[in-house]
């Protein structure tokens, strides 16, 4: 008990890189090749299971590559306590490699229809309103559950039936509590009562839901609005209903993003709430932050802006809802020499990140509190979002500029080729029309200046869209995605 304390719990599928120190196993012999079990892991489910002596040390993992533990993954876990039972090693590591082979959930995004199998509920009308799950979600959480008789393969007419590209239900973030909640219960009814609840009301979407039903805390504090579905999905089996109320007045019209959807600026902060909320069955806390939060911008995160106001250190600026939720009232509050003060020079938030966080943390518990090694290195990571997030954003503005150009040329090219058609049919010409590079036979001079705008426009497109271009974008995010 006194040894697993000091283990780091797993990440699942957020990863980790080689700097954390995470002790990796993996199966004896390249037996699951590619799977890796965490510290956390091994200790928890394979050092009690048969197969334990079929697990050895993993020690591959370089400073900057990001492993995902694999036994995080419900489907392999099951598999393991089941083929552990029965003794069954080359059972337990065919399924396990056949798990690995299924492409990840799409999470909160989309993915191709064609590029996995999906799956929909036989019962009721979900299949109707587009509920669907991907095949990983489908092995995770539908198998082994006793209840795959409620589920079917939608088969190869998944792309005309339901369009090409898809979302996974069961990797939406509030469908999730609800599965979660149900199976920490062990009773999935409170996951399909969920389910039913959300298929009535409008998905809750990252960009915001137009006429959609909302519900806020009895103070009705500004900026904080819970769509119905994650009502029926996050507040309802948390138990939170009872101190929500539906709010009719403001939100009439316009487009509003749900507060606890995850691309909500403050997102992390709410679900750490609510998940209080829940243990307390008291909301006061999340009723007394949304109010104070009201007058506080929002952390603006890894964009620099100017005119700010600021807390923290001049190399390590800190935002008011930063400081407000995070560094207020610590060990360090006293030594900072920005107290809220407005400056005027495009500034950068440094402590939204876990990373930052951490070492703030790290800073506080020294004895006495000290921050120059926070400090040394939030100047480092200044240094790098200049060579990169600044770099990639004047090549975003490079392209968006081009594909702007595009899509003028685009639309200049089909005004002119429309007037050559109708010139063709009203004045037919004796004559055609030709440039060199653009090809002859043209109809009239409208039709050749339209394939001329045409040209143009797919010349300006390939450059926009040129794979060196997306590379170097990708390699500077991930070198300010390493500091960050
Ligand atoms: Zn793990
Ligand atoms: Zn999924
Ligand atoms: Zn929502
Ligand atoms: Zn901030």
């Amino acid at each position: 008990m006194n040894y697993r304390a000091s283990i780091p719990d797993c990440k699942a599928v957020t990863g980790t890189n080689g700097t954390e120190g995470i002790k990796w196993y993996k199966p004896i012999g390249n037996s699951v090749p590619g799977m890796v079990v965490c510290e956390a892991c091994h200790e928890d489910d394979v050092l009690c299971n048969p197969f334990a002596p079929k697990f050895q040390r993993e020690q591959g993992q370089g400073p900057t590559d990001i492993w995902a533990c694999d036994l995080a993954l419900r489907y392999i876990n099951n598999e393991l306590k089941f083929k552990g039972r029965a003794g069954d090693w080359d059972g337990f590591t065919r399924q396990a490699s056949a798990r690995l082979a299924i492409p990840a959930c799409p999470g909160q995004g989309t993915a191709a229809a064609t590029s996995r199998k999906w799956f929909t509920p036989t019962i009721g009308s979900y299949a109707a309103n587009g509920i669907l799950i991907c095949h990983g979600c489908y092995c995770d959480h539908v198998l082994h559950s006793g209840e795959e008789a409620k589920w079917q393969d939608v088969g190869a007419s998944v792309g005309s039936r339901f369009g090409s590209t898809l979302r996974c239900t069961m990797g939406q973030f509030n469908v999730n509590v609800a599965l979660g909640m149900a199976q920490e219960a062990g009773d999935l009814s409170i996951f399909w009562k969920s389910l039913e609840g959300a298929s009535r009301e409008k998905f809750c979407d990252a960009k915001g839901i137009k006429d959609g039903k909302w519900f806020t805390l009895p103070s009705s504090p500004d900026g904080f609005a819970v769509c119905g579905a994650c009502c029926a999905t996050v507040l309802e089996p948390l138990d939170l209903m009872k101190f929500v109320l539906p709010n009719r007045a403001k939100l009439r019209g316009g487009t509003i993003l749900c507060s606890i959807n995850p691309a909500a600026p403050r997102f992390l902060i709410y679900a750490k709430h609510l998940v209080e909320a829940h243990l307390r069955q008291d909301i006061s806390s999340l009723e007394k932050l949304t109010v104070e939060l009201t007058n506080i911008p929002a952390c603006r995160r890894d964009e620099d802006f100017t005119n700010g106001v600021w807390y923290g250190w001049p190399d390590c600026a800190i935002c008011p809802e930063c400081h407000h939720t995070f560094t207020r009232g610590t060990a360090l509050e006293r030594s900072m020499p920005l107290k809220g003060v407005r400056i005027a020079d495009s500034n950068l938030c440094q402590m939204y990140s876990p990373r930052m966080r951490a070492l703030y943390m790290a800073a506080c518990a020294k004895n006495p509190p000290d921050p120059s090694e926070l400090l040394v290195y939030a100047d480092h990571r200044s240094t790098v979002y200049v060579q990169t997030v600044m770099r990639i954003r004047q090549m975003l503005m490079e392209s968006q500029l081009m594909l702007g150009q595009q899509s003028m040329l685009n639309t200049s090219s089909s005004f002119y080729l429309s007037m050559g058609q109708i010139q063709e049919i009203s004045m037919p010409s004796a004559c055609t029309y030709g440039m060199a590079g653009v090809g002859y036979g043209f109809a009239n001079q409208n039709s050749l200046q339209g394939a001329i705008y045409g040209q143009q426009a797919m010349a300006v497109g390939q450059q926009a869209a040129n794979p060196s271009r997306t590379l170097l974008v990708g390699e500077l995010e991930r070198q300010w995605r390493a500091v960050e």
